[in-house]
């Protein structure tokens, strides 16, 4: 139901010692409803811009956010309470990558892009217009709440759109976007930012955008894609992840150790593409599994607001207190099921922080294997064979991404090819993320739709096709009026060009008769 005004305070507190950074009132219909008009308003103008003027624009945000990382990475650390190291590499590191390859990529993908005219159809031509859909609502969630607000919307305004942003309540940086945008020079309205929580969400998507870009939760995700149904907006919905990470007995331990622990406790594994499950192979077992769990304990995590300005603290605090309540519940229900802790498993008193945890004595009856966890748990289980391993990584309603570890590069690709996932690394862990020439997206529950590669500005575009005719002379053999002697010749063409040895000559022949009959037989 459209609810007229939001009713909802937003409190933004520190993950870490719990005190509350600020609060607002969430924006209502008035807002949006003048957010939108501007958006509509600005639309044409950002279309009329060159691909070429819409990229300086974009490189002004880069220049802006490379100037001011510091103190941008503040208040990213302030809200989600993630490691400095995290919001630098994953975040603004991220931000300037994607725009650097962008700003060539993106001239050759808003180009008209040719394509083949069949022999049927001959002395036509066929192109694509990449154009822009109109106005572009991004909803975002919380584990990288600078990245994933900037960079769809950039995608989306490339493109040629306005874009109208919500960030997630949880980390919703109030005024971070807005400054990066007012202070670098961006064009006025092309990207706006609406500030509340679901009852806002809901709001915007009544608003009727052209297209939503939605990143988040599958559950949520449901609701937004039921809602954007009522008007048939399409959505691109890239949604949470169990992801495996699977081990083979020839890799150096050393390397993967570092690597699987990296990849489990990234911005303290609240990335959907975090590894939440490990596989590895039994004849290498415990050798990895202590490499593993001696490294864990050695990482330094958050445990005060001050360690958010350290570059030398790996693991961040948990952003969201009631995920926080999910990771519990699931560490919990695994040792009712018989897991063993080995190391980690608790939260340090008074923050949000969980301990780096490692479990073991796992399997598929568990939470902990079967459901997204998103904290810095990693749960490791052996395996003896390819095809065992393979089930159990399929064997989830998520297929966001993956990795296999393995020196035999031939078994690597053979595996990675049987993951039922949209990404895989191999011998790395969500290295894919990090080539934005690659398509991000899932398969599954995980979601669907993809950006970044091309579809990073073609899922923001109306790929509308063209064919032209010279305005030959030409009646059409397909036109009226019907007669058995062109259904007759229409025969012809179809026995001599569709099959496996071409009769060009009967085709050339046909051809010319149909034309003939074209020319003569009209009403
Ligand atoms: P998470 O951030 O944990 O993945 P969600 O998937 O619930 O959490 O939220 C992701 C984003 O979706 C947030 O910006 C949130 O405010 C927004 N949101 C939540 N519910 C709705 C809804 N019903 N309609 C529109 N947006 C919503």
């Amino acid at each position: 139901m459209e609810t007229l005004a939001s009713s909802e305070t937003i409190s933004v507190t520190s993950p870490v010692s719990l005190r509350q950074l600020y609060s607002f009132e969430a924006d209502g219909r008035d807002r949006i409803d003048k957010i939108f008009q501007q958006a509509r308003n600005i639309q044409p103008s950002i279309e009329a811009l060159t691909a070429k003027e819409r990229i300086e624009y974009v490189m002004k945000i880069k220049d802006y956010v490379i100037a001011n990382r510091e103190s941008l990475i503040d208040r990213i650390v302030a809200e989600t309470g993630k490691s400095r190291f995290d919001a630098f590499t994953s975040e603004i590191f991220e931000i300037c990558d994607v725009i650097e390859i962008f700003k060539k990529k993106a001239l050759g993908l808003l180009k008209d892009q040719k394509v083949p005219t069949p022999l049927v159809l001959m002395g036509k031509k066929s192109y694509v217009i990449p154009q822009p859909l109109g106005v572009i609502l991004v909803i975002t969630p919380w584990n990288y709440p600078l990245y994933q607000t900037m960079i769809p919307s950039i995608f989306a305004f490339l493109a040629g759109n306005a874009v109208v942003v919500k960030p997630s309540e949880v980390t919703p940086l109030r005024g971070v976007v807005e400054e990066i945008l007012e202070k670098s020079g961006f064009l006025k309205d092309a990207i706006q930012i609406v500030y509340g929580g679901k009852e806002t969400g809901s709001m915007l998507i009544d608003s009727r955008p052209d297209k939503i870009h939605f990143t988040g939760s599958c559950a949520t995700g449901r609701k937004i894609m039921e809602h954007a149904s009522r008007y048939l907006i399409p959505v691109d919905l890239e949604l949470g992840g169990k992801d495996a990470s699977i081990v083979f007995d020839d890799v150096d331990i050393d390397r993967t150790a570092n690597g699987i622990l990296w990849g489990a406790f990234t911005t303290t594994g609240q990335s959907c593409t975090s590894i939440e499950r490990l596989y590895v192979h039994q004849s290498i077992y415990d050798k990895l599994l202590n490499e593993i769990v001696r490294l864990t304990q050695q990482l330094k995590t958050v445990s005060s607001e001050d360690d958010l300005q350290k570059t030398n603290v790996d693991v961040g605090a948990v952003t969201a207190s009631f995920q926080l309540r999910i990771i519990e519940e699931h560490v919990r229900d695994a040792i009712e099921k018989g897991a063993e802790i080995l190391c980690g498993g608790k939260r340090i008193e008074g923050t949000q922080t969980f301990m780096p945890t490692v479990l073991v004595n796992v399997n598929h009856s568990m939470k902990i294997m079967t459901e997204e966890t998103f904290g810095p748990v990693l749960p490791i289980m052996p395996f003896q064979t390819e095809e065992e391993v393979i089930h159990w990584a399929n064997d989830s309603p998520y297929g966001l991404g993956g990795s296999v570890w393995s020196k035999d590069l031939k078994r690597a690709d053979r595996v990675a090819r049987a993951m039922k996932t949209g990404n895989v690394s191999i011998n790395s862990h969500m290295i894919t993320e990090a080539n934005p020439h690659l398509p991000f997206g899932g398969v599954k529950e995980s979601g669907f739709g993809r950006y970044k590669g091309d579809f990073g500005i073609w899922t923001f575009c109306n790929m509308k096709s063209v064919l032209v005719d010279k305005q030959s002379s030409m009646i059409e053999a397909h036109w009226y009026p019907f007669s058995p002697t062109k259904y007759k010749l229409l025969n012809t063409i179809l026995d001599s060009l569709f099959v496996r040895s071409k009769k060009w000559l009967n085709v050339l022949q046909t051809a010319m008769q149909l034309d003939k009959i074209g020319r003569k037989e009209k009403y």
